[in-house]
C-alpha cells in the first residue's frame, strides 16, 4: 500500500535547473520527497535521477535497470539488494521495488549507501591525520587455517605492517592494535581506537568459507545503520531496540565512503581479484569504534588458488598498495573544500 508523501514531487521541480554544486552542502537526509511502501520510505528513481544527473540515461531491461550520467554508471535489479556503482559491487539494505509504476529506492539506501559514493563532497569532514590499523586475531586465536596450513593472524599482520608502511609515506601517522603475534580481544581493539586520536580505523582480516573450493575475492564491510538487517540477512527491518544505534552509526556515510574507495581500489587495481563487494555487518570492531571504521577481507585462505596467490609476498603487497590507496583517497576526501 502507497501513501504519496505531501508535496511529492515538488522538490523534483526544484530540483531541475539546480546543479549539483548548488546542493552540495546539504545533506542527504530530507533531500528527496518519500513515499512509504510497507511502512518504509523510499525515493523515487526518476528523482533520484534528476538529482544526480542521470536524466535522459535509463535503460531498463526486464528487472534490471542502467543509469548513466557523465560521471558514474549506477546498475541495480528490481527486488535484488545487489547494485553496481561504476563497476563496484554495493550490497543495498533494501532491494529496489517497483509500485505503482514507479522504480523506488529506499531513503535509507540513498542516504548512508549511494549518497557518499555519488557525492563524496557531501559526506562530513572528518579530517584524517592517525589511521589505526587492526590485524585481525593473534595469539591464541589463529582465525583462519589455509589448505597450505597458512594461518590468518600471521597474515594479517604481515598485510597491516606493509599498509602501514605505505601510509607513512604519504605523510599519515599509524597505529596498530597489535604488533606481534598476541592476543587482543574485541572490545581492547575498539577501546584502542577510541581511547587514541585516530580518525580512522581499518581492520584486516583473511576469509574462510567451506567447501574449500568455493568463494574467493575481496570484500569490505561497514557497519549496518541501525533498525536495518545485515547483508545475507533476511531482508527484515528489525525495532531499534533490537539493533540500536552504535557509537559505529555516527559516521555512517564516511563509513561508506571508505568501504567503496577500498574496494574500488582493490577490485580495480589487481587483475582476476572477484568484486565480492561492499557488504553491512556489525562487526563488535566497526560498531564500538566512534570514528569512521571498516573491515577488509582480503581473500580467502581456504580457496585453494586464492590461497597461493596470497602466499606471494608481491601480491600482497599489491594487495596493501590498493587498500592503502584506497585509505588515501578517503583522507584526501575529508580534506577541507579550498574555495
Ligand atoms: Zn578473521
Amino acid at each position: 500500500m502507497m501513501r504519496p508523501a505531501s508535496a511529492f514531487g515538488m522538490l523534483a521541480l526544484a530540483l531541475a535547473g539546480a546543479g549539483e554544486g548548488v546542493l552540495s552542502a546539504q545533506a542527504a537526509e530530507g533531500m528527496f520527497n518519500t513515499v512509504r511502501v510497507g511502512g518504509r520510505n523510499y525515493v523515487n528513481v526518476a528523482d533520484l535521477a534528476r538529482f544526480y544527473r542521470f536524466e535522459g540515461n535509463w535503460k531498463r531491461a526486464g528487472l534490471d535497470v542502467t543509469l548513466r550520467s557523465k560521471w558514474r554508471v549506477f546498475r541495480f535489479r528490481v527486488n535484488n539488494r545487489e547494485c553496481f556503482v561504476n563497476r563496484v559491487r554495493i550490497w543495498l539494505n533494501d532491494a529496489p521495488i517497483e509500485a505503482r509504476n514507479s522504480l523506488l529506492l529506499s531513503e535509507v539506501d540513498v542516504e548512508k549507501t549511494l549518497d557518499p559514493i555519488f557525492r563524496p563532497w557531501a559526506v562530513r569532514k572528518l579530517p584524517v591525520r592517525t589511521i589505526m590499523l587492526d590485524p585481525g586475531h593473534g595469539g591464541e586465536d589463529r582465525g583462519a587455517t589455509g589448505t597450505h596450513r597458512t594461518l590468518e593472524k600471521h597474515y594479517t599482520l604481515d598485510l597491516a605492517a606493509r599498509v602501514e608502511r605505505l601510509l607513512r609515506a604519504e605523510g599519515f601517522r599509524t597505529l596498530m592494535t597489535r604488533r606481534k603475534d598476541g592476543y587482543v580481544s574485541l572490545e581492547d581493539r575498539a577501546d584502542m581506537a577510541n581511547s587514541s586520536d585516530a580518525n580512522v580505523f581499518v581492520s584486516l582480516h583473511f576469509n574462510s568459507a567451506r567447501p574449500s573450493r568455493g568463494p574467493h575475492g575481496i570484500e569490505t564491510y561497514c557497519l549496518t545503520p541501525a533498525g536495518l538487517s545485515s547483508t545475507g540477512a533476511l531482508t527484515r527491518r528489525f525495532g531499534l531496540g533490537r539493533f540500536a544505534e552504535a557509537p559505529g552509526n555516527r559516521c555512517d556515510r564516511n563509513n561508506m565512503l571508505l568501504a567503496y574507495l577500498i574496494q574500488q581500489g582493490a577490485v580495480g587495481g589487481i587483475q582476476g581479484l572477484e568484486d565480492r563487494g561492499v557488504k553491512r555487518a556489525r562487526f563488535h570492531v566497526i560498531r564500538a569504534t566512534g570514528i569512521p571504521a571498516v573491515l577488509v577481507e582480503g581473500g580467502f585462505l581456504s580457496n585453494p588458488e586464492e590461497e597461493k596467490r596470497l602466499l606471494a609476498p608481491a601480491y600482497r603487497q599489491q594487495l596493501a598498495a590498493t587498500i592503502a590507496a584506497g585509505i588515501v583517497r578517503y583522507a584526501r576526501a575529508m580534506k577541507p573544500a579550498t574555495p
